[in-house]
Formats: C-alpha cells, sequence, structure tokens
C-alpha cells in the first residue's frame, strides 16, 4: 500500500466537484459542505485509487474496512448540528474520516472503536494528517461514561435499538444520531434529549451500515 499526504490541485478540484454533488443531493448545511471541501479524503486511499476519492460511494480501503460514502458522513453531520467546542462522542472510528469532519467543524472529539487493528492503524494516522481526537478501544455500544456527558452522540454502524446508555451519557439539549434497523437496512434515527428522562425521536431515511457489534447491539 503507497499512502501519501500530498494535497494537489487535481484532488482539490475533484473536492470541489464532490460538494456541488453532495449539494444537489440536498446537503444544504453550508459548514458542512465547507469542511468537505476541506478534509483530504485521498488521504484514506492508496494512491492507485485517488481516482476514487472523491466519488460520493464507500469503498473498500483494506482490511476488510469501508470508507463511508461521503453523502452518509454529510448527512450524519448535517443532523448533529455541531456548534464550536461541543463534546460528541463517535462510535465506530473505521479509518477516521468521519472524525477528521468533526474536528474541523470545531469539535471535541471522542471516538471508540472496537476492532483492534483499525484503532491502532487510525490512532497512529490521524495525528499524522494533523487531526487529534481521543481514541478509545472497545466495545462502544455502552458509550464511554468516564467522558460523559456528551453535546451530541454519533453512531456510525447499525444499531438494532437505541442503547438506553447512551441517552444517559447526553446533556439535556443533547443529540443522539444513529441508523437503526436490522442487518440489511436501517433509519436515520435522530434523539434530541430535552429533559432528563425526555426526549424527542425523529424517524428519517434508509441506509445500509455495517452492524454495531456489541454488549447494547448485535
Ligand atoms: N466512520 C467511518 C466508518 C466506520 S464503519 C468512516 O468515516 O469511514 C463502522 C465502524 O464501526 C467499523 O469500523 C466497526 O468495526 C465499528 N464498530 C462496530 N461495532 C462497534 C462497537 N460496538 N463499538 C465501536 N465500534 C464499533
Amino acid at each position: 500500500m503507497a499512502y501519501k499526504y500530498i494535497d494537489n490541485y487535481r484532488e482539490q478540484g475533484a473536492r470541489k466537484k464532490l460538494v456541488e454533488i453532495l449539494k444537489k443531493k440536498g446537503i444544504a448545511d453550508e459548514r458542512v459542505l465547507n469542511v468537505i471541501g476541506m478534509v483530504p479524503r485521498h488521504f484514506f486511499f492508496d494512491e492507485t485509487f485517488w481516482n476514487q476519492a472523491y466519488k460520493d460511494i464507500a469503498f473498500p480501503i483494506g482490511a476488510g474496512q469501508t470508507i463511508s460514502q461521503p453523502y452518509t458522513v454529510a448527512y450524519q453531520t448535517e443532523l448533529l448540528h455541531i456548534k464550536t467546542g461541543d463534546k460528541v462522542l463517535e462510535i465506530g472510528t473505521g479509518c477516521g474520516y468521519q472524525t477528521c469532519i468533526l474536528l474541523k467543524l470545531g469539535a471535541k472529539v471522542y471516538t471508540i472503536e472496537r476492532q483492534e487493528k483499525l484503532y491502532e492503524r487510525t490512532k497512529q494516522v490521524l495525528p499524522f494528517m494533523g487531526y487529534k481526537p481521543n481514541f478509545f478501544l472497545g466495545d462502544g455500544s455502552k458509550g464511554i461514561p468516564e467522558h460523559a456527558p456528551y453535546n451530541k452522540i454519533i453512531v456510525t454502524a447499525g444499531a438494532p435499538i437505541i442503547p438506553d446508555t447512551l441517552l444517559t451519557q447526553l446533556v439535556i439539549g443533547g443529540i443522539l444520531v444513529i441508523p437503526v434497523g436490522d442487518e440489511k437496512s436501517q433509519k436515520m434515527v435522530t434523539v434530541l434529549k430535552t429533559g432528563e428522562y425526555d426526549y424527542e425521536e425523529h424517524v428519517l431515511d434508509t441506509f445500509r451500515f455495517v452492524p454495531l457489534v456489541g454488549d447494547k447491539a448485535w
């Protein structure tokens, strides 16, 4: 594998086009579009596949792993309404592309991955690219109670249910974004915590994520 961290005009141009595609598909939040236009997604690809990096598709990037589709990343990020300084828990670090988007929006990110190889690799690569979240290895379906509460929680794997432990770890006014369904398809769900035990839930579009595996999951 040949990974290079160089951002050429060609890649910058392709990234601008991706932003236009996402706009056409309905992503409207200018701040989200702006950071998609800034984070070099090709850094996550072997150089041979740089021509694939700014297509709006998920892509296998080695180690049996897939980088999420840009539209999905933009969609979930938009729903989080990130404000500078927000403390965000991300469940499912994967390669860390979504993590970079959250950091670029000014969030303080706590990200957890259950697969050790991915955790080790992303923990090494992201700081090298200039992105510094707090990395954790373990089952994120239980959240990370030691660092709670969070302003926002994002789950980037498909869950069978909404784990209550995650709701407990949100501040009042906080938002959880989680895909919920079976193995084949999930609906994006947002939960706004309106009081200590009060929640407002919205069920949105259909997606297909890899399964959230763990104690409060599959
Ligand atoms: N956010 C990534 C995509 C992640 S794919 C991106 O930007 O491209 C989903 C990830 O969730 C996988 O890496 C998977 O190993 C991880 N995962 C699944 N169940 C988990 C759990 N219970 N806790 C933490 N990570 C989990």
